[in-house]
């Protein structure tokens, strides 16, 4: 709906905003032109009439004080009849204190009220006062003896003059909004446009394509600061995406394996009737297929949960050193078997957190230790307190890991070479799984390594507070 557009409602606000500006002032300096206009006409006739009213040579010297009214009002009496200020547009009237009209200039309009009704009935002040009566401004005021003068003309021309103002000012005004309203809708589809695109390129993803990036051309606007914001969420999104579908992929690889391992068993063995050793060789065969399947399956659980934030993780107050020995004990007959001595530096460390999967997780990086270490080598286990984290150290003596593979050992089913990575038990997904809980712990792993003298793991977890 084109209403609810923001440009529709950047638009309207715009429009108004002019038009509430553009009337009032406007309206503001029309009635100023106005007021001038009446208060110039205002003046006009009352320089006129104190010319009227001013003695002249022709009245001869003046009588001097007190000054006799009779000879102004005869004077005023002869000037307004003959018009003489007045020049033709000008009419004057004089009345008497009573009401009574002493004398008015040609041209006067028949019907001028007798200003008694001026100043609320009290007969016109001392000062000027204005009046607008139809077509006609009139000004008046007391003259000597209590008379009352009255000058004025038809403002017909200068009506129209406003009229042909006011018109002009219309004009002006849509002119000026007009432009505004196109300017306004220049900015504003200037404005709108990275949103345009912005949601274009988001529909593109949504239908599919997660290589599409919003194209930021100005980086340090607002807009510009959004799109670049939303291209890494595609990003961080096209890689998640990718990750899952090798994830996948990897993982039905894996499954399938054993699978065929089964199906091959049991179709040549019972391709005919055989002794009952041949059988426990398949079934054993069959089974330690389906163990690994089994292993698979349970760590591909519990990395799913894991990422979920579904497998229950405890907060509990445990000693790390406690826990990582247990592992070392669980493992210790490994070791003997593949040759590898274990050595603890295990101290005390407070930690918090689910004892039961960060001793999964050591276990795991012990067997690591073991797996790919050399016979006759070394693995050490060390924990201690810094700061507020309790740190797990496991080093082996073993070949080391190449700088290459570092940044993905903690992917999922990545193996650094299968040949030496423990055979068809190992899937690589036992790091997945350390780093997964570490992070869980709100905690990380990382490896350093020398290939060919051997690696260490360092794992940071959150040590209970002190007692
Ligand atoms: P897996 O469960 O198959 O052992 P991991 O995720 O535990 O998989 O390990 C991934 C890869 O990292 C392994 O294939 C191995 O090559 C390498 N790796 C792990 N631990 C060590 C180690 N201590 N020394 C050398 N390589 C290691």
């Amino acid at each position: 709906m084109i209403f609810n557009s923001i440009r529709w409602r950047v638009q309207a606000w715009h429009g108004l905003i002019l038009v509430v500006v553009l009337s009032g002032f406007g309206v503001t300096t029309y009635k100023f032109a106005e007021d001038n206009q009446i208060r110039s006409i205002d003046q006009e006739l009352e320089r006129q009439s104190e010319d009227l009213l001013r003695p002249r040579p022709e009245d001869g010297p003046p009588p001097g004080p007190p000054p006799d009214p009779s000879q102004f009002r005869d004077r005023a009496r002869r000037l307004v009849e003959g018009g003489a200020v007045a020049g033709g547009a000008v009419y004057f009237v004089l009345w008497q204190r009573d009401g009574r009209l002493l004398a008015h200039s040609p041209g006067t309009p028949p019907d001028v009220p007798v200003p008694g009704l001026q100043g609320g009935g009290r007969g016109p002040r001392d000062a000027w006062e204005g009046r607008t009566r139809g077509d006609v401004r009139e000004v008046l005021r007391r003259a000597p003896e209590g008379d009352t003068l009255l000058a004025g003309r038809s403002i017909v021309e200068d009506r129209a003059a406003m009229r042909r103002l006011a018109l002009w000012f219309v004009a002006a005004g849509a002119g000026i909004l007009l432009l505004g309203l196109a300017g306004g809708s220049w900015l504003a589809s200037r404005a709108i446009r990275p949103i345009d695109e912005i949601s274009a390129t988001a529909q593109r993803i949504a239908a599919g394509d997660l290589s599409q990036r919003i194209d930021v051309a100005d980086t340090e606007s607002e807009l510009g600061r959004l799109a670049a914001v939303l291209n890494s969420t595609f990003a961080r999104l096209e890689a998640a995406f990718l990750q899952q579908a090798r994830f996948t992929a990897d993982a039905s690889h894996e499954l399938r394996t054993p699978v065929a391992v089964i199906l091959s068993q049991t179709q040549s063995t019972l391709a005919r009737e055989r002794e009952a050793p041949e059988y426990r060789e398949a079934l054993e065969a069959c089974q330690r297929a389906a163990q690994r399947m089994r292993k698979l399956t349970e760590a591909l659980l519990e990395l799913a949960r894991l990422d979920a934030g579904q497998e229950p993780m405890q907060q509990e107050r445990f000693d790390l050193g406690r826990v990582v020995r247990e592992c070392a004990e669980l493992v210790r007959p490994l070791a003997t078997e593949c040759g590898v001595v274990i050595d603890c530096n295990l101290a005390a460390t407070e930690c918090l957190g689910d004892s039961r999967h960060i001793s999964q997780l050591a276990t795991n990086l012990v067997s690591n230790a073991i797996h790919h270490n050399r016979p006759g080598g070394q693995v050490h286990l060390s924990t201690h307190r810094e700061g507020d984290s309790a740190i797990l150290t496991v080093a082996d003596t073993g070949y080391g890991i190449e700088a290459e593979h570092i940044p993905h050992i903690f992917e999922r089913f990545y193996r650094v070479d299968s040949s030496r990575s423990g055979g068809p038990g190992h899937s690589g997904l036992g790091l997945a799984i350390c780093k997964a809980i570490a992070e869980a712990h709100g905690g990380a792993i990382s490896v350093s390594s020398q290939p060919g003298s051997g690696s260490s793991f360092r794992v940071r977890l959150a040590a209970a507070p002190k007692v």
